[in-house]
């Protein structure tokens, strides 16, 4: 059973640590429907949105954060055990204390004791892991609502990875098209965003509109998206706007478009005649189709990993005939055969075709080699030359004391390569998160998935830092 509004609030949510930086109307009892933030705050990753209307709740993202604050308990192979995963988030409030939303084998014997679903949908607006990583946790009778294309993606990492999402009434949304769960209604809206298929949604309560951004840019290829979803939004004229703020703040990274990408890559590989190495994220194919089409325009071929291949192959079905490259059918396009003693049924399409390191090391000056961090050891076969370019496409390390950032420049100046940056973020940019927010005119802006919601205040006095638990009403005094 749901317990009352109040006593949820104080009982079952950990106390809200930091004070709000601008004055939040302190409502002892939220009357009409509200929105909570159950993760997500002041941290980057880990929305979890719930949005309550009588009735009827939806939560809005299930993942985990990539806040320091999980790994103050689990790190690398110490992890929570498989067989009562929320219990064991549950114990450090690594997960919010909701009843009626874990399924009983993730429970166990928690101290949160197992309850029919009281949630009626979940939404994920994209397919990266602080969003979708915790699905596996919920309740199986919970439908889970997804874009086709996050469909493809989820179950294209469940297949090649260790990742995995549970078994789920899977409801597939159209693009603008409304859902309706009991009084709410939501719009999904597709997003720019570094991994494709991402969402912004407009929610529509018996009381109230609100938009949740999701994670999204507008300096990517679908730019287009983003611009027609804040058209929406400001259309809407909606009360209450949640924007994520990953760049929010101080962030001395240097970013470019898409495109500067693209002239970065070119002006790297015009000027060397070694074999080309680059580093980038596994699911973001935008970056792989610009080094795809770079390595074809220097007379190269980009070769990738086996699980990106496959990647590759389930996406490019849902983009328009030639715009994602599929290895096997794309010139230019091949796949790395990693040293390794086993290989995966998925696997094995790609195996009978994929270039040894022999013949990359032989004919380096021909390729182009996007390898993951994990698959470093295979430079040890390559001994590409001294000066050959190492192009990291990725975000730059946060901090100088980043660990794996120095075990990467460890191995590069081992095998003597040349670090060159260049990258495209997901995420839009301190000023440009300012300009949206007043071109919305929301009467209310909660700042999510961000370390710096102080960034925030210059937008005026509409922005609420919200606090973890917290219950918000969507519809604001006009
Ligand atoms: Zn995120």
């Amino acid at each position: 059973m749901v317990p009352p509004e109040g006593a949820r609030a104080e009982k079952r949510f950990p106390a809200a640590t930091d004070k709000p930086f601008l004055g939040v109307p302190s409502p002892a009892r939220v009357q009409g429907p509200t929105v909570r933030f159950l993760g997500g705050v002041r941290e980057i990753g880990g929305n979890k949105i719930l949005i309550e209307d009588g009735p009827d709740r939806v939560l809005f993202d299930f993942g985990p954060s990539f806040s320091p604050r999980r790994e103050e308990f689990y790190v690398d192979y110490l992890q929570p055990r498989s067989s009562c995963p929320a219990k064991d988030l549950l114990e450090f409030d690594l997960l919010p204390r909701v009843s009626g939303l874990y399924s009983k084998e993730a429970l166990g014997d928690a101290d949160l004791a197992y309850a029919p679903p009281e949630v009626q949908a979940v939404f994920v607006s994209h397919a990266h892991a602080d969003h979708a990583g915790y699905l596996r946790l919920l309740d199986p009778e919970i439908p889970v609502h997804v874009g086709a294309g996050t469909r493809t993606l989820l179950d294209a990492i469940a297949t090649s990875t260790s990742m995995k999402y549970g078994d789920h009434p899977w409801k597939v949304f159209q693009d603008g098209k409304p859902i309706r769960v009991g009084r709410i209604e939501v719009v999904p809206f597709p997003v720019d965003h570094s991994i494709p298929f991402a969402y912004g949604f407009l929610v529509r309560t018996s009381e109230g509109t609100l938009a949740y951004t999701g994670d999204f840019r507008h300096h990517g290829p679908r730019a287009a998206d983003t611009h027609r979803f804040f058209e929406a939004v400001a259309k809407e004229g909606v009360d209450s706007l949640l924007i994520e703020g990953t760049r929010a703040g101080p962030d001395p990274r240097r970013n470019l478009t898409e495109e500067g990408v693209r002239s970065s890559v070119d002006r790297v590989l015009d000027g060397h005649r070694e074999l080309a190495l680059a580093c980038t994220y596994p699911r973001d194919v935008d970056r792989l189709t610009t080094l795809h089409s770079a390595a074809v325009a220097a007379g190269r071929e980009l070769v990738v990993s086996v699980r990106t291949a496959y990647l590759l192959t389930q996406v490019a079905p849902r983009f328009p005939t030639g715009v994602v490259p599929v290895p096997g059918r794309a010139a230019g396009l091949q796949v790395y055969a990693r040293r390794k003693q086993r290989s995966y049924l998925w696997e094995r399409p790609f195996l009978e075709t994929a270039l040894p390191a022999e013949e990359v090391r032989a004919r380096g000056s021909h390729y182009l080699l996007a390898l993951d961090f994990a698959h470093f050891p295979e430079l040890i076969d390559l001994r590409p030359e001294a000066g050959s370019p190492f192009l990291h496409s990725m975000s730059e390390p946060f901090s100088e004391d980043d660990v794996s950032d120095q075990v990467m420049h460890n191995w590069l100046d081992h095998f003597g390569l040349v670090f060159h940056q260049m990258h495209a973020s997901g995420h839009a940019s301190g000023p440009e998160l300012l300009e949206l927010i007043r071109a919305t005119r929301a009467r209310a802006v909660y700042p999510i998935h961000t370390e710096h919601p102080e960034a925030f205040a210059p937008a005026g006095p509409s922005v609420h830092s919200p606090e973890l638990g917290r219950a918000y009403p969507i519809a604001r005094p006009r």
